[in-house]
């Protein structure tokens, strides 16, 4: 069975700096990609926000030149996802898939060895679980991604849920294609910041319907799937109104992929792992009885000794690509430190 000193999954902004830092300290990190090599950036037009690059850089190419950076020093990224993990006891060991659905049970299965883990799973893009009639239209109608489907509606009228930064993000980016744009948030107030709000109250072709929620979404599957109007409910007086539109966008939050983890690693109630560097955050939930003191002395440190844990996976505070990043190589260098003081030769 292949074994590393370090494995590194996950391949967004987290994983790969986490990468570039153990392979630039010989570590010859393993990196297993996961179903969305690249992460969340590669989900981005635009990245205005991270330093080095003046007139912005798009999220995909950012995404590639971060591997790229990391192969030059040998990391070795493969496009992998890891279906199981135990932890019980090192070296640890993780299985995985080829399948680029992450399909346990599909594509060609592997096993590793390692003698440290950095977690960089990332967080994944919310569905409207509580609307049935959204379900036979994701990915038909209905999409988490308008980088990758916003090119598909020129001229015509689509919507945006969400009242954050990345709905109001996405309701602009979409105004180059649609012809109108209606941004559906459940409350009378945006969660986004001052200037995301101003971008979109500026923009003529965007209208809001507050205090909105989607109560059901209304298409056709022949000849195929399209989707032609969402329901929505008042949050203020319950009463419902239709209206048309062929594409609804989902920009709601996410949810951290920590599912191979459950009851191995400590983590929130809503899943995010947690690290010592969480646990200084305030209003941060914590499983009872779990104090900072023992987990081992390393700011990234998970709750199993040798697992460290980074970006989006744990960040409940910041999350933003270029935390993610610092936090990453935060991990490499206390996973090196730990290794060396361990005694583990590489
Ligand atoms: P977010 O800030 O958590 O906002 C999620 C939005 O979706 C909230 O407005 C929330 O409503 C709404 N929502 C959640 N569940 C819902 C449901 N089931 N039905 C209807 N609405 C629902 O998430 P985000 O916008 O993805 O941003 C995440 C982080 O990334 C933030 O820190 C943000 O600042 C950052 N970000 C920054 C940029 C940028 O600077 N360019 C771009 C994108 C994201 P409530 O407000 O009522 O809770």
């Amino acid at each position: 069975m292949p074994h590393s000193a370090v494995i590194v999954i996950g391949s967004g902004s987290a994983g790969l700096t986490a990468a570039i830092y153990a392979a630039r300290a010989n570590l010859t990190p393993l990196v297993l990609e996961g179903k969305e090599p690249g992460g969340q950036l590669t989900w981005t037009t635009e990245v205005d926000n991270f330093p080095g690059f003046p007139e912005g850089v798009n999220g995909p190419d950012l995404m590639d030149l971060m591997r790229r950076q990391a192969q030059r020093f040998g990391a070795d990224c493969r496009y992998e996802t890891v279906t199981e993990a135990d932890l019980s006891q090192r070296p640890f060991r993780v299985k995985t898939t080829d399948d680029p659905a992450g399909s346990p049970t599909s594509g060609t299965i592997r096993d590793y060895t390692t003698e440290a883990l950095i977690v960089a799973t990332g967080a994944s893009a919310k569905w409207l679980d509580d609307v049935p009639s959204e379900f036979p239209f994701r990915g038909k109608g209905v999409s988490t991604c308008a980088t990758c489907d916003g090119h598909f509606q020129r001229g015509k009228e689509i919507a945006v849920v969400g009242g954050g930064d990345s709905a109001i993000e996405e309701a602009t980016f979409l105004t180059r294609f649609a012809s109108k744009v209606t941004l559906i948030h459940r409350r009378d107030k945006l969660r986004a910041s001052k200037i995301m709000q101003d971008r979109l109250l500026g923009n003529p072709k965007i209208e809001v319907a507050w205090n909105s929620a989607v109560a059901e979404v209304r298409g056709t599957h022949e000849p195929h799937t399209t989707v032609n109007a969402v329901v929505l409910r008042s949050t203020a007086d319950d009463t419902t109104r239709d209206l048309p539109i062929q594409q609804l966008f989902l920009a709601i939050g996410h949810v951290p992929n920590t599912a191979v983890f459950r009851g191995q690693l400590a983590t929130t109630p809503a899943g995010y792992l947690l690290n010592r560097s969480a646990l200084a955050w305030g209003g941060v939930e914590t499983p009872a009885g779990l104090r900072m003191e023992d987990l081992p002395n390393y700011g990234t440190a998970a709750s199993v000794e040798g697992v460290f844990a980074c970006g989006d996976v744990v960040d409940t505070h910041y999350r933003q690509a270029i935390t993610a990043a610092g936090s990453g190589c935060a991990a490499a260098l206390d996973c090196e430190k730990w290794l060396e003081a361990a005694g583990i030769s590489h």
